[in-house]
């Protein structure tokens, strides 16, 4: 079985950025790969071309970025694989980018994954592309940014966000989506599934996912806590008050009502202007949390700052200086 059968990897193959830019507008898998792959080099030559390719490209305003989250085992790759091929089937086009867990769980867990999306990676309408997971090293909240806009820009009606539901992904996936999903499973106790309260904030729609068989009495049970609780929670930043649905990726029930959550969510959040409120907050702090990275890189070439720094950790080497004394030296200097 393979991932996008289209598409042949060549690691020779370069495409011009009139080849990338049709190429992403066509949605062909093998140029949005080629690029995607590009968004995890750190090198500057590839981050001019990706500039180069997507500029000017019109944004599509009706794609639909929804992250899927939850405690590794809660069913979130069985759930993309199930309500993908509900989409896929209603015409609709399909992105999802799930955080490899490979590197960071098990080698080789990728393969279970893609066991559980076997029905919609052969899809035509379907892309999938697996992305590193926050564990491996540099600009990884680049590269997710940026593969997030390459689907939105390619024009998908859906892009699905896996995250692989260890604390900070967990942010990192809130800020790149317009709607954030979190499966709980049944019985298990958000204790035990290590679920920080504040993450359960975060989300836009509740699933108890494995609604069947023998889960059924506990997940009703953990939908009526949570509905209960829910009532007492107060509206988000936008408005919008957290929902929770039970779901059985199995047996194949509650797709309609998470189909009819997730159309309540957007039909709210495009009213009065509050997704594209979200998105300029969303950029804004992806601005705030990088600028300063840009500063201090082009400060660090530098020569001159350079010294004043080395200088400073000489002293501290030799334990003349506290903390506090350098940064002021440093503060001076500046
Ligand atoms: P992930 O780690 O969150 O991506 O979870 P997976 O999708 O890999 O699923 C973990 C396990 O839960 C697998 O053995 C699935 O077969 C099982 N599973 C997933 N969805 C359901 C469901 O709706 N009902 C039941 N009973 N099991 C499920």
């Amino acid at each position: 079985m393979s991932i996008n059968p289209g598409f042949k990897k060549s690691p020779f193959k370069k495409y011009t950025i009139e080849e990338c830019r049709d190429g992403i507008i066509q949605k062909s898998p093998a140029i949005l790969s080629y690029l995607i792959s590009k968004s995890e080099s750190t090198l500057k030559e590839d981050e001019a071309f990706l500039l180069e390719v997507i500029k000017d490209l019109p944004v599509n305003n009706s794609t639909k970025v929804i992250a899927i989250s939850g405690s590794p085992g809660v069913g979130k790759s069985t759930f993309i694989n199930s309500i993908g091929q509900y989409y896929s089937k209603k015409g609709h086009s399909i992105a999802i980018l799930p955080v490899d867990p490979s590197s960071s769980i098990s080698k080789g867990s990728i393969l279970g994954d893609k066991t559980r999306m076997e029905d919609i990676v052969n899809a035509s309408n379907v892309y999938i592309k697996p992305m590193p997971s926050s564990n491996a090293l540099g600009g990884v909240a680049e590269a997710s940014q940026m593969a997030k806009h390459i689907c939105v820009l390619a024009g998908f009606d859906y892009v699905f966000i896996e995250s692989v539901g260890v604390g900070q992904s967990e942010y990192e996936a809130k800020h790149l989506c317009q709607m954030f999903i979190l499966l709980l499973q049944p019985g298990g106790g958000d204790d035990l599934q290590g679920i920080k309260r504040g993450i359960m904030e975060m989300a836009d729609l509740l699933i108890i996912n494995k609604n069947d068989g023998s889960l059924q009495p506990s997940a009703q049970q953990a939908y009526d806590d949570h509905q209960r609780s829910l009532k007492l929670m107060l509206p988000n930043a936008y408005g919008w008050k957290t929902k929770v649905c039970k779901y059985s990726s199995i047996e194949q029930t509650g797709i309609m009502d998470v189909d009819a959550q997730i159309n309540n969510y957007f039909d709210f959040m495009q009213s009065g202007g509050k997704l594209e409120q979200m998105e300029m907050d969303q950029n804004k702090r992806y601005f705030n949390s990088k600028f300063k990275d840009v500063i201090l890189e082009k400060l660090e070439l530098k020569e001159h700052y350079r010294n004043i720094v080395d200088e400073i950790k000489e002293k501290l080497n030799q334990e003349q200086w506290h903390a506090f004394e350098a940064l002021d030296y440093l503060r001076k200097k500046l």
